[in-house]
């Protein structure tokens, strides 16, 4: 089966020895999984989810029993008092421009604490110019680099007592940065402390790739509200789509009624049939996200073993699921992305080439293998075509596939090596 599947019997082997390294570390994964799934059950049952929640509306949407009542169920998972989950919100990206656009007025200041956004939200505030980002709209912007991977408590707390901010951005994911991601209790520090200068300052946390890493969510230590993606951690894979924004009910009602209209907000909003995978994927993420951690944890060690740069290390504590491999030369990231491919369930004969995406400002080279289009709670692998060439990897739908996907990965890079 092995040879059929492209794996030599040396990376098998490497992950056979690893695996007995890494059994401490799985336990504790798994009982984060066992919690959060403790989390996910009780939400279901107090919400008394039935059948007639997987029913489905069109046109308008109208009176959506099953898509009102599955957001109170991510609402509780979250520790929310509310929140707005739906298809509409068509990726993470849009999620995050539409709580902006509802929170922000012009004259309004937005204050990043984790440095530069995420690639796509560049246009969106106007850090790239746009005639429709938030600039154009007369909303200032001022950002706080992080230090030493934390937050810059004393810049950030010196500024808000200095200037008049509406709302400050925490990005916890690294995105396409070469810093850590932000652990939940750095975030739960840092919220604290801006509350000691600033009781009315809207926190809003960019939680994609976060949620359900640990036993709590920003929205548990303070945090206004979160955004995170629906083909990320929280749809299980299974969503076919969408995004969520979970946190103040004032908040969450403002971000309805700029996704829809002023008047109707979320009152409207067919789901189209939708109801049942949204509903499977939350209950099943707690899993896929242990699925995801795991793979990422033996691919981190085997790669570290093998004399590769890896960030975080198997052993550190993880903020999220992504894996990067930093490998110093265009060509070991561009077949490792191949690998993954390769090794994926879809289009495994396929062959990504780096390529211009919108929203990005570097060529970038895709593995995506997945049953949704660019689902990247499924095994998935990207990496800007600039120095130091980092790979992000990410998700796992099951370990056993996760961990397929990335032995056929690293048999293609050892095979392909520059002489
Ligand atoms: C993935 C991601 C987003 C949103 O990405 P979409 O592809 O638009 O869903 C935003 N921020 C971070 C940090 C991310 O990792």
């Amino acid at each position: 089966m092995l040879e059929q599947l492209g794996i030599s019997e040396e990376v098998n082997n490497y992950f056979i020895e690893t695996e007995k390294v890494l059994k401490g570390k799985f336990d504790e994964i798994d009982q984060i999984c066992e919690y959060n799934s403790m989390k996910v059950l009780h939400a279901f049952q107090h919400h008394q989810i039935a059948m007639n929640h997987f029913g489905s509306t069109t046109g308008y949407g109208y009176d959506d029993i099953g898509r009102d009542t599955l957001e109170q169920v991510f609402a509780k998972v979250l520790g929310a008092e509310d929140a707005i989950v739906r298809s509409q919100f068509i990726s993470g990206s849009h999620a995050l421009t539409v709580a902006l656009f509802a929170f922000l007025r012009p004259g309004d200041k937005m204050l990043s604490i984790t440095g530069l956004p995420y690639d796509t939200l560049h246009e969106v505030i106007g850090i790239k110019e746009n005639k429709s980002s938030l600039k154009a709209f007369g909303v200032q912007y001022d950002q706080i680099e992080l230090i030493d991977n934390d937050f810059d408590i004393d810049s950030i707390t010196s500024y808000l007592q200095k200037n008049k901010v509406k709302l400050i951005e925490i990005q916890r994911s690294k995105g396409y940065s070469t810093r850590e991601s932000l652990t939940i209790d750095k975030v739960a520090n840092v919220i604290k402390k801006i509350r000691e200068v600033d009781k009315e300052v809207i926190i809003m946390v960019d939680n994609c790739y976060c949620e359900l890493i640990d036993k709590l969510e920003p929205t548990e230590v303070g945090a206004d509200i979160i955004v995170g993606s629906l083909i990320k951690n929280l749809g299980g894979g299974i969503a076919p789509n969408g995004a969520y924004i979970a946190g103040r009910k004032d908040l969450v009602e403002l971000a309805g009624e700029r996704l829809t209209l002023p008047g109707e907000g979320r009152e409207v909003g067919p789901t189209l049939g939708i109801n049942k995978a949204i509903a499977q994927g939350l209950f099943l993420a707690p899993s896929v996200i242990a699925s995801s951690l795991k793979t990422a944890i033996i691919t981190s060690k085997v790669l570290e073993d093998l004399g590769y740069e890896v960030s975080p290390k198997w052993d550190s504590k993880r903020a999220d699921i992504v894996q990067n491999i930093i490998f110093h030369n265009p060509n070991d990231l561009i077949n490792y992305c191949q690998g993954i491919q390769f090794g994926s369930p879809i289009d495994s004969f396929v062959k990504p080439e780096p390529w211009d995406m919108p929203g990005y400002d570097d060529k970038v080279i895709m593995a995506a293998g997945t049953f949704t289009q660019g689902s990247s709670i499924e095994l998935s692998c990207d990496g800007p075509i600039r120095e130091p060439f980092i790979a992000y990897q990410q998700g796992g739908l099951t370990y056993e596939y996760g961990k397929l996907g990335v032995m056929r990965a690293i048999t293609h890079l050892l095979g392909n090596k520059n002489a």
